[in-house]
C-alpha cells in the first residue's frame, strides 16, 4: 500500500473513533475532516503522529490542536458557507484550511510570522486559497475586514477580547477558550442585540493568547 492510501485510512479512522464517536454529528464537518490532509500540517518528524488523538508541536512552542477539538469547535461555530471567518491563532493552518472549506473568506492572524508563512505553504499544497494570513496581534481583532459573522479563538484568552467582539456581527458566533494559563473552559459567544450571550461548554487546554487584550509577553 502507498504512503497517500495509509495516510487515507488512518484520517477515515481518527473521524471515526475520535470525532464521531464522541458525538461530532455535523455532515459537513466529518466531510472535510476527512477530506483535508492533516500529515501536510505537521513537521515531518511527526507525520507518522498527524492522525493520533492529541495536539503536536509545531515549533516556537506552538501546537495543532487535537483532531477532535477542531471538530468539535468548528461544530459550535455552525457555519453555512456564506460566512467570513476571523480566526486568531494560525498556527499551522490546519484549523484555517478546515474553516476555509465550510465558508466564504477566512482571515487568519497569527503574532508569528514564520508559522504564518508555512501556514500559507500547507494550505497552498491541499489547493485551500480562500484564506487571507495576515501577522498581527489578533487580539485587537482585524478591523480592516470586520464585521465577521463568525470568530474562531485557537488560543486560551483571560477573558474575551474586547475589540474582537466588536468586530462580530449581529448574530454573529464566536469560540473561544476562556480561563487562566493551565486550562480554560470552551464558550461560544454570541452578539444578540449587541450584547454578549455565552455559553459553556467544557474544559480544555490551549497556548496562550498573547497580546493587548490578551497575556502579557513572558
Ligand atoms: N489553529 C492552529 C493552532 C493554534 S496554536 C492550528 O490549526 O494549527 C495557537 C496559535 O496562536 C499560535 O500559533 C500562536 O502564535 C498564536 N497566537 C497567540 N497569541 C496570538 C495573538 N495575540 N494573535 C494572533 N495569534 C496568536
Amino acid at each position: 500500500m502507498d504512503e497517500t492510501h495509509n495516510f487515507t485510512l488512518a484520517r477515515n479512522r481518527m473521524v471515526q473513533q475520535q470525532i464521531e464517536a464522541r458525538g461530532v454529528t455535523d455532515p459537513m464537518v466529518l466531510a472535510v475532516m476527512r477530506e483535508i490532509p492533516r500529515h501536510l500540517f505537521v513537521p515531518e518528524s511527526y507525520q507518522s503522529r498527524a492522525y493520533d488523538d492529541c495536539p503536536l508541536p509545531i515549533g516556537h512552542g506552538q501546537t495543532i490542536s487535537q483532531p477532535y477539538m477542531v471538530a468539535v469547535m468548528t461544530e459550535l461555530l455552525k457555519l453555512k458557507g456564506h460566512e467570513k471567518v476571523l480566526e486568531l491563532g494560525t498556527g499551522s493552518g490546519y484549523q484555517a484550511a478546515i474553516l476555509a472549506k465550510l465558508s466564504r473568506w477566512v482571515y487568519s492572524l497569527d503574532r508569528i510570522s514564520e508559522l504564518s508563512a508555512r501556514a500559507h505553504r500547507n494550505t497552498d499544497a491541499c489547493g485551500v486559497s480562500n484564506i487571507t494570513f495576515v501577522v498581527a496581534d489578533g487580539t485587537k481583532g482585524w478591523p480592516e475586514e470586520a464585521p465577521y459573522e463568525a470568530v474562531m479563538i485557537t488560543a486560551g484568552a483571560p477573558t474575551v477580547p474586547e475589540p474582537v467582539f466588536e468586530q462580530l456581527s449581529e448574530c454573529g458566533r464566536m469560540v473561544i477558550p476562556v480561563g487562566d494559563r493551565y486550562s480554560q473552559v470552551l464558550k461560544v459567544v454570541q452578539k444578540i442585540k449587541g450584547l454578549k450571550k455565552i455559553e459553556s461548554y467544557f474544559e480544555c487546554r490551549f497556548v496562550d493568547l498573547v497580546g493587548e487584550h490578551g497575556w502579557l509577553d513572558t
